[in-house]
């Protein structure tokens, strides 16, 4: 099948999986993770529609950036573990960071984007299965305490909510309790109210389980291989 016929079948489970949830699909964002393709791909992904794309890698990105300079009003997000000494790059590529997982990598990115003078938008990204071999900020840590808290003096970051990688599994429904906690952790927090957090987005669910996601109350989808194909391994 090909990336376009790819991608309007995924809108469409998109749309039955919200509808099954008594949601809008126009709530849920489909982002096309285009990591090891090659730009052409991207493109094809653009002409059916997609705007948001995922990248995990600063370097891979970089390499691809002029040749998808001709498309208009794309986001390019960042959602793999960034190191601290690449944030200026990130913040000169990308238009949001999904993958905040500490209070330094958040302090760079805060001082990269004032340099430049934007607002960059961020997730913090959750372990919600608490593995070892994964980023992210284990969900009733110190470290996500830390982060909450110094949201306000970083005042080019705008958090929008958390991101999320459950660990894998082939069966779906697997997924979905990983999915519930990190709606429970979000729906908590944002009870807090706390000053400079605001807790809309909830980036869950990749190729196998974006439907269990869609469910349980994901706004914005990650998925690669369901659209572009299996990527080489490396
Ligand atoms: C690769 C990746 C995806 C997409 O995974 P697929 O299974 O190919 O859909 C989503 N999120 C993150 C963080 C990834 O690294």
């Amino acid at each position: 099948m090909s990336v376009t016929a790819n991608i309007s079948l995924i809108r469409e489970r998109i749309a039955a999986a919200a509808r099954r949830a008594g949601r809008s699909p126009d709530d849920i964002t489909l982002m096309a993770v285009s990591k090891t393709h090659p730009p052409e791909s991207i493109r094809e992904a653009y002409d059916a529609g997609v705007r948001v794309f995922g990248e995990n890698r600063v370097q891979e990105f970089a390499g691809k950036v002029d040749a998808l300079r001709g498309l208009r009003d794309c986001e390019w997000h960042l959602i793999g573990h960034l190191q601290t000494n690449k944030s200026a790059k990130a913040v000169e590529l990308f238009h949001s960071l999904d993958s905040v997982d500490s209070l330094k990598l958040a302090e760079k990115l805060d001082a990269a984007a004032r340099k430049v003078g934007r607002t960059l938008p961020v997730l913090i990204e959750i372990n919600v299965g608490g593995e070892t071999a994964k980023s992210g900020v284990a969900p009733d840590s110190s470290a996500l305490e830390e982060l909450m808290i110094a949201a306000p003096r970083l005042e080019s970051l705008s958090f929008r909510g958390l991101m999320t990688l459950p660990p894998w599994t082939d069966d779906p429904q697997d997924s979905r309790r990983y999915f519930r906690k990190l709606r429970d952790l979000r729906d908590t927090m944002a009870a807090r109210k706390l000053p400079g957090v605001s807790l809309d987005e909830l980036s869950m669910g990749m190729s196998q389980d974006f439907e269990v996601a869609v469910e349980e109350g994901s706004t914005c989808v990650r998925v690669g291989t369901a659209i572009f194909g299996e990527r080489a391994r490396g």
